[in-house]
């Protein structure tokens, strides 16, 4: 899953890591990067990061991630490994959205890797090729309503889904999808402002702004034992999408 854009992705971790810490509330020419001093003063706790405009004009990804930059702007910062922003292709038709990074995407700063993601891949590619699709999982862009792993995988709280959705928000203003997949109740929600239950909004549209919004559920409650009706149901709502996306 080298792509380009992930090797970016990557370089860009690295470089915050190791060199600079960007942080840019403004896109004005003159917000310059940070340089971190070989030993750095305390960064002072209390201070919450600025969030930057909602969207940009010209907005892109890697530019969202750079506002993003080392971000502490909810308590979800505090335990976790790698942020896991997105991945995929900028100019995706189909953008998938979860809930939050569980242990693997925490460990490997990528979203979907674990069994969950796992099975998303094979039911992205194994729908899409029996349906007649020719379509990759790098092909179409995941992402999380939080990009920080919740502790023991908790839902996340309303107040991280909102500091974190506003870059969920600019996300999806940049890459413009043809559809939506949200993931799940907490992701249907996130991006829908219903407040139903999944199983009551699955197989169904509705809308993100004026895209398109399918609901289906979580990867991680199909890979229940007993779940072979909501699998079928799964199926099913992605066959949708997907025939809405690409036919
Ligand atoms: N569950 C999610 O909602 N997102 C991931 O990235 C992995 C598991």
């Amino acid at each position: 899953m080298e792509t380009d854009q992930l090797r970016r992705y990557l370089e860009f971790y690295q470089d915050l890591q190791i060199k600079t810490l960007y942080r840019r509330p403004s896109h004005s020419p003159a917000a310059a990067p940070i340089a971190v001093a070989a030993a750095p003063p305390p960064a002072p706790a209390a201070k919450p990061m600025d969030l930057p405009p909602l969207a940009p004009k010209d907005d892109t990804l890697l530019r969202i991630l750079e506002d993003i930059g080392d971000c502490r702007r909810c308590r979800l910062h505090e335990g976790r490994n790698k942020l896991v922003f997105g991945v995929g292709d900028e100019h995706a038709p189909l953008v998938f959205v979860g809930e939050g990074p569980g242990a693997d995407e925490d460990a490997q700063g990528i979203p979907f890797v674990g069994k969950a993601g796992q099975l998303l891949t094979a039911m992205i590619e194994g729908t899409s090729k029996k349906e007649g699709i020719p379509l990759l999982r790098d092909q179409v862009y995941i992402c999380n309503v939080v990009k920080c792993r919740p502790p023991g995988n908790r839902t996340p709280e309303p107040d991280e889904m909102e500091v974190c959705g506003q870059f969920l928000y600019r996300q999806l203003s940049a890459i413009r999808p043809k559809a939506i997949c949200a993931l799940g109740g907490t992701a249907a929600r996130a991006v829908t402002g219903h407040k139903e239950g999944v199983t009551k909004m699955r197989g169904k549209w509705f809308k993100w702004q004026d895209i398109p919004v399918m609901v289906t559920y979580h990867p991680s409650y199909l890979l229940r034992p007993y779940n072979q009706d909501a699998k079928r149901e799964a199926w099913e709502d992605l066959k949708k999408v997907l025939h809405f996306v690409y036919d």
